[in-house]
């Protein structure tokens, strides 16, 4: 098969779809694989790389869709990729479609087949392209929200970790998954306080056995997102529904029962956000102050450490595109019923019940 690896356009988007390594690995099985001129540069991969690793370099964008069969990147694409997309073409990529009507219909329209790594899903249920993501933008949410804390960008000037004689910040995390425990971790290893929210009492419990006394776990309801708001410094937003849009847990008339310069970490944001006022930030411009509360809700937060997220991601992504390219996408997905989860748009037909269900478009 034809791989193409295209350079991320996206807004601050260093990421790239396939190291030196996978590029090693599909020609060694046969594969052609063209990746544009500096797709790589961003994560630290030159094009001698890729050579050295037997990839022909396309010096445009164009030229990488127009000749590929199958296309491997990071980010859904954006306008100006649309109209390059080939009727046919394999993309293999993050779409969270359920976020945007606008993708959708254009992935529609280019008659594209779209495998969406996010709703790649394996046997228990986990989301095996997706976790590493969620790793690396959990444990970046303390990050965030520790600088933002800070007062000269309007936090309310609270050092996480306390000193000797001073009682510690407090961060509440809603959602104990993957997001909510790497979050949890990284606060609680800075020594702040954290109140951790799930309704999976499966969660609950892992996270209670593992984690340091000082990280409390309580049943997420209204009731107690209301009481915990008023006294915790950051909050973390790591709420999931599978393929769907996240729940509004925190509305826009509960900011005002925060304390002024309250943090907001929204990672959920790519999915709509679980906090009513969430709107897509990017790293440029990443927050911004609603009611004295600041929101930080960047989409691509895995974006400012390609280093880390491309090694990361690729990691994962790799033994599904070699299939892919090995058996192409029928057969794979025949073999493979989690690769089988990530199809969301066929020959221009959405088969994935929640986007449906996400835009109404249900008879
Ligand atoms: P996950 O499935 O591992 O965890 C989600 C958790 O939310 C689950 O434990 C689920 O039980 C819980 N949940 C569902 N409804 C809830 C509710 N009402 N109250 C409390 N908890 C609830 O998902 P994840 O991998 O941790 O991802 C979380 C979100 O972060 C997703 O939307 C994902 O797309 C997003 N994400 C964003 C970025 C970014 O750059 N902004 C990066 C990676 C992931």
């Amino acid at each position: 098969m034809i791989v193409g690896i295209p350079k991320e356009i996206k807004n601050n988007e260093s990421r790239v779809g396939m190291t030196p390594a996978g590029v090693f690995e599909l020609v060694k099985n046969n594969h052609t694989v063209y990746v544009q001129s500096g797709a790589g540069k961003g994560s630290g991969f030159f094009n001698k790389d890729y050579q050295q690793a037997g990839a022909v370099i396309l010096d445009t964008i164009g030229q990488v869709y127009a000749m590929s069969e199958m296309i491997v990147k990071v980010k859904e694409p954006i306008e100006e990729e649309y109209e390059l997309i080939q009727e046919g073409q394999i993309l293999f990529t993050y779409f969270h479609f359920a976020s945007s009507e606008a993708l959708t219909k254009a992935m529609i329209r280019q008659k594209a087949i779209c495998i969406a790594y996010e709703t790649v899903e394996d046997e228990d249920g986990t989301l095996p392209l997706l976790t590493p993501m969620s790793e690396v933008a959990g444990r970046m949410a303390i990050q965030q929200g520790a600088k933002y804390l800070e007062k000269p960008v309007k936090g309310r000037g609270v050092l996480l970790g306390g000193v000797p004689g001073v009682a510690p910040g407090r961060v509440l995390v809603l959602g104990a998954g993957v997001v909510g425990i790497q979050a949890a971790k990284m606060a609680a290893g800075l020594g702040a306080h954290v109140t951790i929210l799930d309704i999976n009492m499966k969660r609950l419990r892992y996270v209670n056995d593992v984690m340091p006394p000082h990280v409390v776990t309580e049943f997420s309801n209204e009731f107690n997102i209301r009481k915990h708001i008023k006294t915790h410094d950051l909050i973390i937003g790591g709420v999931l529904l599978k393929g769907a849009k996240a729940p509004n847990l925190i509305t826009r008339d509960m900011l005002k029962d925060m304390r002024p310069g309250t943090v907001i970490v929204d990672v959920a944001v790519d999915q709509g956000g679980c906090v009513e006022t969430t709107r897509p930030t990017t790293h440029e411009d990443p927050v911004y102050i609603i009611d004295d509360v600041v929101h930080y809700s960047v989409a691509n937060m895995p974006g400012a450490v390609p280093y880390t997220s491309t090694m990361a991601l690729t990691n994962v992504t790799l033994p599904y595109a070699l299939k892919l390219a090995n058996l192409g996408w029928e057969a794979a997905c025949k073999k493979d019923a989690s690769l089988a989860k990530g199809l969301n748009i066929v020959a221009g037909k959405v088969v994935y019940e929640e986007i449906i269900e996400a835009f109404g478009w249900k008879e």
